[in-house]
């Protein structure tokens, strides 16, 4: 059987868990849905197994970047899949986290190139506080991860300070 075909047959094995049009992870506008355990996964293995260790087949309402994010990995519950995103997310985007925040008087002042550059840093900014929001909310995230991203932003704000007071 080719891999489309065996995918479509295995994605009728798994039960709809959550179908909206906001990620479940995220809340982000929705792309198709990710299975847990993925696909690969489930075929890697086959379904006896599954079932000889009770793994549950779910699927969800996921956005584009939380399904690329999750790729094939393995994360046996929806939340462990949840706690991966909200701990990516904070360092595929480190640097857009860690970067001074600007008054809206200051990027006035700018050029229009560096403003521009702020202005997009800001727009991503946003979008990753909204999604952090909906996963600490809606999937309770625990303290230490939150705490684990926050030492990484952190960190990293202290080295860009001390990289420009060097450069003063
Ligand atoms: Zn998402």
């Amino acid at each position: 059987m080719n891999r489309k075909l065996k995918y479509k047959v295995y994605d009728q094995l798994y039960s709809v868990f959550h179908e909206s049009s906001k990620c479940y992870y995220c809340g982000d506008l929705v792309a198709g849905f990710d299975h847990c355990p993925p696909l690969h996964y489930t075929w890697t293995k086959g379904t006896d197994y599954l079932y000889e260790n009770r793994i549950p087949m779910y699927k969800v309402s996921c956005c584009s970047d939380c399904n690329s994010s999750l790729g094939n990995r393995f994360y046996g519950s929806l939340q462990g899949r949840a706690e991966y995103i909200y701990t990516r997310l904070h360092q595929r985007f480190l640097e857009q986290l860690a970067s001074p925040y600007w008054s809206n008087k200051e990027i006035q002042e700018l050029d229009s190139s560096l403003r521009i550059a702020i202005e997009n840093n800001e727009l991503v900014r946003g979008w990753l506080e909204r999604r952090f929001k909906w996963l600490r909310e809606v999937h309770l995230i625990p303290l230490s991860i939150k705490q684990d991203c926050l030492d990484l932003v952190l960190t990293r704000q202290y080295e860009l300070k001390n990289e420009r007071l060097k450069s003063v």
